[in-house]
């Protein structure tokens, strides 16, 4: 290897022009041989971290990752940059692995990726102690603890790894980590005295939105027709609704694939691969669609029903975007979910504690989906993190429009005060409404002074105003009964001395973004048509999805800057030399 540093690696092979966050730093420090535990956002640029070391050491660096199509992809984009990379998974024959492995053994490798299973195998163990690995780099390390959704047990198995060579330096790399996470990360991978690096969750690109479900297919609908060229990911809450929505789509002649643990593994693998290879491409899925979503061009991700906690969201959303262009995130919620989930998680086979803290986090999903603030600033601060108005979410867009709620509010509470504190939302807006149902016979409750006081006001704005209550700790609910209590700060309202203000539904914001608006004329649209045509032809030939051919990126600024000979196209983001040589002729062109 002839280049010297590593921003000259960053250069020649990646063809980006500087580090971007703690990139450097961390980078020196693993080559001092130090070890490390890196916390970055998704599109952070984690890999990085560990493959510009790799780059620059003798030896290998072996990289455990959870999936095999991340590995493909990782591998299939670093030999798209020159780079010799392999990987080892249970899908390559015995005979190819051999092969592999004599490549390694002859020091022609220079990643290793392979999966927890395999690296603490007995075999392999053995087997890495005839040749020099200079790092083991622990990609997605939340997987090491049951705090988190992707929890695999055979990351922790790793620490057998770690502890049979101590002195090869670590790092594990993760873009979730919150408290809990981040201890057993520590733990298992014996990272306690490593330095920790954390990177900032804002997202510059993100344009995030909320909307109250009000007949969620048709919003859905609307959605996806203002993103037509657009790829993107609608979560779902269960398989059934995965389907379910998926031939909605498929009805409104609209082309989408479903993605959940219940469908074939062939087919999952064949809806995955055509998502990561076309520029278009609808998933509806389930979570189980979430680790080795590697495809830097999705361009929305669309929560149909309420994620489970603040950080599920974060990473959920965070699949959008990672080219860092324009990306938009959606949450379609109703209240009905929320109390769903808690009851869900209320029944689940888990300790108390856990089930304790899996409760503040959804809670903490409701307080974003209903705040009238920024929602990035919202967002990053459940997260920890102080930041400025983002300036382009829905709220920053279109402030919701305050009314006083204090009377409505008064009448809700008061009631809910009068029964008790026993009863869950359906019976208190029974009552307000004044119906008759059998449990406020039975409870003669239609002789409390609140009955029939709010039948001038639907059950749909009742419950919404009891979910904003909730979502503003003025009231409580009793998880596994759905009963409301009320907080120490319903007091002062029942009693008068402060008002309640709340927003108004708020109306429709138009979709602000279009993935073409930056074409500007006929010309560079034609232009702009050719290179997608003649990416995708390349895609095709050698097999790799369109964004290892050129990303969004990339094509942005070639149409932006329209280099005209060699030298210019080397300062576009991602052509490097090896890109250069292979492409850049045709480019030019
Ligand atoms: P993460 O694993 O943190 O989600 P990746 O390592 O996949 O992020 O990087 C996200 C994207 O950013 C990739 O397309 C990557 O090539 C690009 N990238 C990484 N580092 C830089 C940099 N210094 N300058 C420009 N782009 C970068
Ligand atoms: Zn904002």
């Amino acid at each position: 290897m002839n280049d010297k540093t590593p921003l000259e690696i960053l250069n020649n092979y990646f063809g980006y022009k500087g580090f971007q966050g703690k990139q450097e730093q961390i980078i020196k420090h693993i080559l001092s041989g130090n070890n490390a535990l890196v916390l970055m956002p998704t599109g952070g640029g984690k890999s990085i971290c560990y493959q510009i070391p790799a780059l620059m050491q003798g030896g290998v660096t072996i990289v455990i990752s959870p999936l095999i199509s991340l590995m493909q992809d990782q591998v299939a984009n670093l030999k798209q940059l020159g780079i010799n990379a392999e990987y080892i998974a249970s899908n390559i024959s015995y005979a190819e692995i051999n092969n592999k492995l004599n490549l390694l053994t002859a020091n022609a490798v220079k990643l290793l990726y392979i999966t927890p299973e395999r690296a603490t195998s007995r075999i392999f163990i053995n087997y890495i102690k005839s040749i020099k690995v200079n790092l083991f780099a622990i990609d997605e390390a939340h997987c090491i603890s049951h705090w988190g959704y992707d929890f695999r047990p055979d990351y922790q198995q790793l620490k057998f790894l770690i502890n049979e060579f101590p002195q090869i330096p670590r790092i594990a790399l993760t873009a979730t980590a919150d408290h809990y996470t981040k201890v057993d990360i520590k733990h298992f991978l014996n990272l306690t005295d490593a330095d920790f690096f954390t990177s900032s969750f804002l997202r510059e690109n993100f344009i995030y939105r909320v909307s109250e479900k009000n007949n969620g297919k048709q919003q859905l609908l609307e959605f996806i027709k203002q993103h037509k060229h657009q790829s993107g990911i609608i979560y779902c809450k269960s398989r059934s609704r995965v389907d379910e929505i998926t031939t909605f789509l498929q009805q409104n002649a609209i082309n989408a694939m479903p993605y959940h643990a219940g469908l074939e593994l062939s087919i999952r693998e064949q809806h995955h691969r055509s998502f990561l290879q076309l520029n278009n491409s609808l998933m509806v899925a389930t979570i189980a669609f979430g680790l080795g979503i590697d495809k830097p061009d999705v361009r929305f991700v669309y929560h149909f029903d309420m994620p489970r906690s603040i950080d599920h969201f974060y990473q959920e959303a965070g699949r959008a975007g990672r080219d860092g262009m324009v990306a938009e995130s959606v949450i379609n919620f109703g209240f009905k979910e929320v109390l769903d989930t808690c009851q869900f998680i209320m029944q689940s086979e888990q300790s108390e504690l856990k089930k304790k803290y899996e409760l503040v986090k959804l809670k903490q999903i409701l307080t974003y989906c209903d705040t009238e603030q920024c929602r990035r600033q919202t967002l990053l601060e459940l997260l920890g993190e102080a930041s400025e108005v983002c300036g382009k979410c829905d709220n920053c867009l279109n402030p919701p429009v305050l009314y006083d709620a204090t009377a409505l509010v008064q009448k809700i509470l008061s009631t809910i005060y009068h029964v008790g504190q026993k009863f869950n939302s359906g019976h208190i807006v029974d009552i307000l409404r004044g119906k008759l149902s059998l449990n406020v016979q039975i409870w003669e409750h239609h002789k409390l002074s609140t009955f029939g006081l709010c039948n001038d006001v639907s059950s749909k704005e009742l419950r919404r105003t009891i979910r904003q209550l909730f979502a503003r700790n003025i009231i409580n609910i009793e998880y596994a009964s759905g009963k409301l209590k009320l907080t120490d700060k319903a007091i002062p309202i029942i009693r008068g001395i402060s008002d309640m203000f709340l927003p108004q539904l708020n109306k429709k914001v138009k979709f602000v973004y279009d993935r073409e608006i930056w074409l500007r004329t006929e010309f560079e649209e034609r232009l702009y048509r050719k290179v997608l045509f003649w990416r995708h032809k390349i895609a095709i030939i050698n097999n790799i999805p369109n964004y290892a051919v050129l990303s969004d990126k990339t094509i942005y600024e070639l149409i932006k800057y329209k280099p005209l000979n060699q030298d210019e196209l080397l300062d576009i983001y991602g052509i490097g030399k090896v890109k250069l040589k292979k492409y850049g002729t045709e480019i030019l062109e």
